[in-house]
């Protein structure tokens, strides 16, 4: 069943989300809400989904890409597939801050899409759904994910960190972008 994305002005997205207890992730509720989220981020399609962007105030997040892109645009985008994954309480280390500016979007600022600087690489620590320790390091557009979603457990949205003079609806940024 997807669940709805809320949108931006909708204060969970702007509260910093709560870690869950192992006892917690074991929950049928908690198991239940993982694969809504996973139906929901596919159905939208997106290739990542935090908790709080459907109205739950919880350090979980979603991500899968397939990388379905022109090949000239994955390589720019340093764009690799993803398989679908779960993060429970993840933390965030950047490896490396250089910042890497591309065209990004969210599902909950529905669409608009605008120039967000991110570091190219990052390390992530977090549980998997089944509450075993999990590392990540990552580069070019998986860091970007990982970086989004994490910042929406913080409360904090891409419209925080874009150039705001990129800000564009989709219509005009097929118009004036391609
Ligand atoms: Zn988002």
């Amino acid at each position: 069943m997807t669940l709805e994305i809320v949108q931006a002005g909708h204060p969970v997205l702007r509260n910093p989300a709560r870690p869950i207890t192992p006892v917690e992730l074991s929950t049928a509720r908690l198991q239940a809400l993982i694969a809504g989220m996973q139906e929901t981020m596919r159905a939208a399609p997106g290739v990542g989904l935090a908790a709080p962007q459907v109205a739950e105030g919880l350090q979980l997040v979603v991500i899968e890409d397939n990388a379905n892109v022109p090949p000239e645009d994955a390589v720019a985008r340093e764009r690799r597939p993803v398989p679908f994954h779960v993060l429970v309480n993840p933390v965030l280390t950047v490896l490396d801050d250089t910042m890497v500016a591309h065209w990004e979007g969210c599902l909950s600022v529905g669409g608009f899409q605008a120039i967000v600087p991110r570091a190219h690489a990052v390390r992530i620590e977090a549980l998997d759904e089944h509450g075993r320790p999990v590392e990540i390091r990552a580069t070019g557009w998986y860091a970007r994910i990982l970086q989004h979603e994490c910042d929406h457990l913080a409360g904090v949205l891409c419209i925080d960190r874009m150039d705001p003079r990129t800000f564009t609806t989709n219509d005009n940024f097929t118009r004036f972008q391609r």
